[in-house]
């Protein structure tokens, strides 16, 4: 959203932020090119490690006694922070983490603020970034205000 509008770009594909390329020449995104944002940050990178459960994931992550998850986490953190630094950079304004792992950020906030802000060279304050408050299907309540807000306007 800008200035209360969607901002769809030239051919409606404005803010696809899961297709930027983090890592050149990196791992095979689904939309079939490299080193997309996606290919890194998408929830099942997580999840696949507990059988498709992201619950789990975090849920035996808070035990902190399976190294394995916490490195996969650690890195799945350091791709996201290239993310965040470089839409920091474009935009110039907060960064909410939403989705299905946004939903578990809160105690790792201080963590993921750490990495992103060693990334971005005028600020010291990783303030900026926020954990989503709503924690379930927030794209789709977000789309539905816009058309609630229209439908209201009508009267
Ligand atoms: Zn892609």
């Amino acid at each position: 959203m800008n200035n209360q509008k969607i901002y769809t770009g030239v051919n409606w594909r404005g803010c696809e932020f899961g297709h930027m390329t983090i890592i050149p020449h990196g791992k095979r995104c689904y939309c079939g090119r490299y080193g997309c944002l996606d290919a890194y940050c998408s929830s099942n990178i997580l999840s696949d490690f507990t059988g498709g459960d992201l619950k789990k994931f975090f849920t035996e992550l808070e035990l902190e006694h399976n190294r394995g998850l916490m490195n996969v986490f650690d890195d799945y953190m350091d791709h996201l922070a290239i993310a965040v630094n470089s839409l920091r950079m474009c935009y110039d304004c907060n960064v909410v983490l939403g989705g299905h792992v946004g939903a578990y950020m809160s105690d790792y906030i201080n963590i993921f603020r750490k990495k992103a802000i060693s990334l971005n060279p005028f600020e010291q304050d990783g303030s900026f970034i926020r954990v989503c408050h709503y924690r379930t299907e927030a794209s789709a309540v977000g789309a539905a205000i816009y058309y609630i807000n229209e439908f209201l306007q009508a009267f």
